[in-house]
């Protein structure tokens, strides 16, 4: 019986059915069984923290016991050849898939859901990583971007957003500063939890956009993993331009509308319609005017999703304050 090669979905089943089918097992782990363990967890190494002069035929995986053949752990995935020099791997091999992933994110619409879907896993941050953590430097650079509570609903010219807050700072007795402050605080923390509803609606846009594609729904959500953080990395170009350029990041039809606005508006929409119509040729073989016609529909259906969780982010931040209070 052979185990599928790299790391399996359950490290701990795995370890213990190759350990109980290899009779020739030197497995020298301190009480012979496999213990519960995180694989980037350093304490799970215990006393056996692992060395290049274990190298050898018999060695068995620290972290998890399993008789190690090659520089991976097949039981937990973990790499075998630790000890002098083994954080620098770590750490230029995190790099190579940090740069690699971001690269290839902004300059190859479409190449890391290829790759995903191809199996060429380990070269890139994992999908839902990677939207994560550029959504949350995105957030964590909204003192340059001024992406914050005051500033989003002082871009709503409807004056709905400024009317919620005011509403709330009423209710809850205390001035409109104290109140924003307040906001700020829980408004990341509800908007990184409401990406969910972005994520799952790219993923339903593609999908309809594609309904004669045979690709599972597990590549339409890569693809709405992967947009998602080009999205930001997009967005956090349109608001330093923005705030560079001294012009609100939002457009509404209105008397003061400056063409300056227009044209970086007009721009970043545009780079956006031809990213999404390039990444659905890549990934779904589109030809071209299917592509952009599909780009078109995603891109405007986008713009409205992003609003509303945009909104309702606000609207949830302003009621779960005031129930704080
Ligand atoms: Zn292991």
């Amino acid at each position: 019986m052979a185990l599928k090669a790299g790391p399996p979905l359950d490290p701990m089943s795995a370890a213990t059915t190759e350990r109980a089918l290899s009779l020739d097992s030197t497995s020298t782990h301190a009480n012979g069984t496999a213990t519960p363990f995180s694989a980037a967890s350093p304490a799970s190494f215990g006393d056996h923290a692992p060395s290049l002069s274990d190298a050898g035929p018999s060695r068995s995986c620290p972290n998890c016991g399993t008789p190690v053949n090659g520089s991976w752990c097949s039981g937990c995935g973990q790499e075998s050849l630790a000890g002098p020099g083994a954080c620098k791997r770590t750490v230029r091999r995190q790099w190579t898939r940090i740069r690699h992933s971001l690269l290839t994110l902004v300059s190859h619409p479409g190449q890391l859901t290829v790759e995903f879907r191809d199996g060429q896993r380990a070269r890139s941050i994992s999908p839902w990583r990677l939207a994560l953590n550029v959504a949350a430097l995105f957030l964590a650079l909204s003192f340059v971007t001024d992406f914050r509570t005051a500033n989003i609903a002082a871009q709503d010219r409807s004056g709905t957003l400024q009317g919620m807050a005011d509403t709330a700072a009423r209710r809850a007795n205390i001035d409109r500063l104290t109140m924003t402050e307040r906001l700020d605080h829980r408004f990341n923390a509800t908007y990184s939890m409401l990406m969910i509803v972005s994520v799952a609606c790219y993923a339903l846009l593609a999908r309809l956009t594609h309904f004669r594609s045979r690709e599972s729904w597990s590549v339409h959500f890569v693809f709405a993993l992967h947009l998602t953080a080009w999205i930001f990395i997009a967005n956090l170009i349109y608001y330093l331009a923005a705030r560079a350029f001294g012009l609100p990041a939002a457009i509404s039809v209105d008397t003061t509308i400056r063409p300056a606005s227009v044209a970086l508006f007009a721009l970043i929409f545009s780079w956006q319609l031809v990213y999404v119509a390039l990444a659905f040729r890549r990934v779904y073989a589109d030809r071209w005017p299917g592509a952009s016609a599909k780009a078109a529909i995603f891109v405007f259906v986008a713009l409205v999703v992003d609003n509303a969780v945009l909104f309702l982010s606000f609207w949830l931040t302003v009621e779960t304050a005031l129930r704080a209070t």
